[in-house]
């Protein structure tokens, strides 16, 4: 199976940006596995700000531009020495790719991004894609990393795209604030009513970001590949999705309905 997973900076790194050394040692541990099973697995790794900003030792995540690429610049370089040691513990090779909404806007450079992902996953490597925040500007950017997720998953024609999410998917309710809330385990369409459950876009409803993550579902879903969504606190939760438990939420590609 070709698997794409997006990992963001809250399951990454602790509240002040520094590595979450055991979470990130665990989750390298569970992708070289499902690797050595036979899976061909995308990385789409946030962190870069959060982990600058843990660097720098900055009291506060910055609001400038120039400050949040400087850190950028700081935490893509941790980010990919750490993924760089902790694969190469169990013998896999990682590439870094940094794209923008303006190469992938680009014809000839979309298509050049499509290659290279497809003759790495041929060379056996474990590409890992962000952002690439520090050229990243208001009218080029793609702005969060479930919509590049979404965007790598249909460029690379992946079965699947995994969101490791703080929560355990998408609820009839915010799970922080409604203890009856109840987890959906399968949508087939993404209805206003679904829309509606994230709290609509921008909202941030306990998890900082369900809508981006219906917004990713949709992209792969009308491109015929499933979004997952599963909380990424304990990363053998991979293990339970493949192995056909159920676990999180997942949205079925249209032409799949039951
Ligand atoms: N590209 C950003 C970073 O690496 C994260 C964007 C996102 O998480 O949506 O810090």
């Amino acid at each position: 199976m070709k698997i794409v997973i997006k990992i963001g900076t809250s399951t990454l790194a602790h509240e002040g940006g520094h590595l979450n050394i055991r979470r990130m040692e665990q989750f390298c541990k569970v992708v070289s596995d499902l690797k050595n099973a036979g899976h061909e697995i995308l990385l789409v790794s946030s962190g870069a700000i959060g982990m600058g900003v843990g660097k720098l030792s900055l009291k506060a995540r910055p609001t400038d531009i120039p400050t949040k690429q400087a850190a950028a610049a700081v935490g893509q370089c941790e980010l990919m020495y750490t993924y760089d040691k902790l694969f190469s513990e169990y013998r896999h090779t990682v590439a870094q790719i940094l794209v923008t909404g303006d190469d992938l806007n680009h014809e000839d450079r979309k298509q050049n991004f499509e290659n290279t992902l497809s003759r790495l996953l041929e060379l056996g490597v474990i590409p890992i894609i962000n952002e690439n925040d520090t050229v990243a500007t208001h009218e080029i950017v793609i702005g969060d990393n479930d919509t590049l997720g979404a965007i790598v998953a249909v460029c690379s024609k992946a079965d699947v795209l995994v969101i490791l999410s703080d929560i355990d998917g998408l609820c009839t309710a915010d799970p922080h604030k409604d203890p009856n809330a109840k987890l959906i385990p399968e949508v087939y369409e993404i209805t206003p009513e679904i829309i509606a459950l994230a709290g609509g876009k921008g909202s941030d409803l306990g998890t900082g970001g369900m809508a981006t993550k219906l917004h990713a579902a949709q992209i792969t879903t009308k491109d015929g590949t499933d979004t997952v969504i599963l909380n990424g606190n304990d990363p053998t939760i991979l293990y339970d999705l493949f192995d056909g438990k159920p676990v999180g939420t997942r949205f079925c590609a249209k032409g799949k309905q039951a």
